[in-house]
């Protein structure tokens, strides 16, 4: 039996709509896999070991957590970065996702500098993006759908061609309600506006993530679970997003 240790960042500040939910997906899904997980929580100012984690969590946040997370996540920007050039998965939701890039302007025209891992800026607009999401997605070299819960006044936008999307989007808005793209994904990372929680609707997903701690390990995925309840709750807010008006 191996054991996983997931990095929950910034619990207190960054966690909207039950983002905490991907967690607790990842860890029974672990169980359920035969291993243990256990669940770190780290906050403002905490020294952070990204080298003794299998993966690192930041949930959604509004303009002023975003604020408050941003000069401690600095300091450890170019640790983290390293390690997610070396293969960490990490899950950002929303606010998370928009401090990758090279800034963010909120709707007072302030600028907050991002932590520049990725080529993209947001921008805050007037009327917020909010409403139930179906992107598609091929994370796991196939064609597979996506669902979830959108709500945020960032518009991100990409500049950089070669960056690549974590889905494109059917319904709902995606990064900028524009050029159809949905959130990001780079080698274990996925940055994306998906909240719901993202995770328990999307079995595909969280295995990708699951897959990718087990194999750091040296672990393959010898047999897959039982989705059908997962699948149901997919398809089921697919049939109710594509039946709104
Ligand atoms: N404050 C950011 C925005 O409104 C992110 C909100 C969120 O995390 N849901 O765009």
């Amino acid at each position: 039996m191996a054991s996983f240790r997931i990095l929950h960042m910034y619990p207190e500040l960054m966690n909207l709509y039950g983002d905490r939910g991907n967690l607790l997906c990842l860890q029974k899904r672990i169980e359920w896999y035969g291993h243990r997980c256990i669940i770190e929580k780290q906050g403002l100012d905490n020294r952070t070991d990204f080298a003794s984690v299998d993966m690192v969590f930041m949930g959604g946040g509004s303009d002023r957590e975003q604020g408050l997370v941003y000069r401690d996540l600095l300091e450890k920007a170019a640790t983290l970065l390293e390690h997610i050039e070396n293969g960490l998965p990490v899950l950002c939701i929303c606010g998370a996702y928009q401090l990758l890039g090279n800034s963010y302007i909120d709707f007072d025209g302030r600028s907050m500098s991002g932590l520049a891992f990725f080529p993209f800026y947001t921008r805050a607009g007037s009327k917020r993006l909010i409403g139930n999401v179906i992107i598609s997605s091929q994370i796991n070299g196939i064609d597979e759908t996506v669902v979830g819960f959108e709500n945020h006044g960032g518009r991100t936008y990409f500049e950089d061609p070669f960056l690549k999307p974590f889905g494109r989007v059917i319904k709902g808005f995606g990064n900028n309600g524009e050029d159809g793209s949905e959130g990001i994904v780079y080698k274990n990372l996925i940055g994306t506006y998906l909240h719901g929680p993202l995770l328990p609707k999307n079995p595909g997903v969280a295995d990708f993530f699951i897959e990718a701690m087990f194999a750091r390990q040296g672990l393959k995925m010898e047999k897959y679970l039982d989705d059908s309840i997962e699948n149901t709750a997919h398809q089921q807010v697919i049939n109710k997003i594509m039946n709104s008006k």
